[in-house]
C-alpha cells in the first residue's frame, strides 16, 4: 500500500461497497431460483455472486480494521514508551526551537537537553534532535543517555 488508510476511511468505504453489494442481491436473482440458499442459485447469478463477495470483504474488513487498530495501538504504546523515558528524570527538557544557537535563523526542530549543574551554574547538553518530539526523544535515548546521567 501507498499509504494506510486511517481506521475510519477503510470502515467508510467498505460499508458503501457493503450497501452496494447489497442492492446487487436485492432482486439481483438472474438464475430465476426461488430460495435464498446460495447453493440452490447458478454461481453466475448475480444474487449469489453478490452474497458471496460481501461474505469474503465482511471476513477482509474485520481482518484489515483489526490490523489497523493494533497498529494504532502499537504507535500509542510507543510513545507512551518514549514519554516515560522522559518521566523518569526530571533533567531532561523537550523544547522546539533553532538546532544550533550560534546559527543565528537556522534550522529549528525539536530537541532533547539535559541539564546540569545548580542553579547559578546551568549547562544544557544538547542530546537529541528531530523533526518531531517522539523522533527527539528517541534520538536521545539511541545516543545511549541514561535517566539521571548514570
Ligand atoms: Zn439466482
Amino acid at each position: 500500500m501507498a499509504s494506510e488508510p486511517e481506521p475510519v476511511a477503510w470502515e467508510q468505504i467498505t460499508k458503501n461497497i457493503h450497501t452496494m453489494l447489497i442492492r446487487l442481491q436485492v432482486g439481483g436473482c438472474t438464475c430465476d431460483t426461488k430460495s435464498p440458499t446460495l447453493d440452490f442459485h447458478d454461481v453466475r447469478c448475480v444474487y449469489r455472486q453478490a452474497a458471496e463477495v460481501a461474505g469474503v470483504l465482511d471476513t477482509l474488513s474485520d481482518q484489515i480494521e483489526a490490523a489497523l487498530l493494533a497498529a494504532e495501538q502499537r504507535g500509542r504504546d510507543a510513545e507512551r514508551a518514549l514519554l516515560d523515558w522522559m518521566a523518569k528524570d526530571i533533567c531532561l527538557e523537550l523544547s522546539w526551537g533553532q538546532l544550533d544557537p550560534q546559527d543565528e535563523g537556522g534550522e529549528c526542530g525539536w530537541m532533547v537537553h539535559r541539564r546540569w549543574g545548580n542553579i547559578n551554574d546551568t549547562e544544557w547538553h544538547l542530546i537529541g534532535t528531530g523533526d518531531t518530539p517522539a523522533e527527539a526523544i528517541a534520538a536521545a535515548i539511541r545516543k545511549g543517555d541514561t535517566p539521571n546521567g548514570q
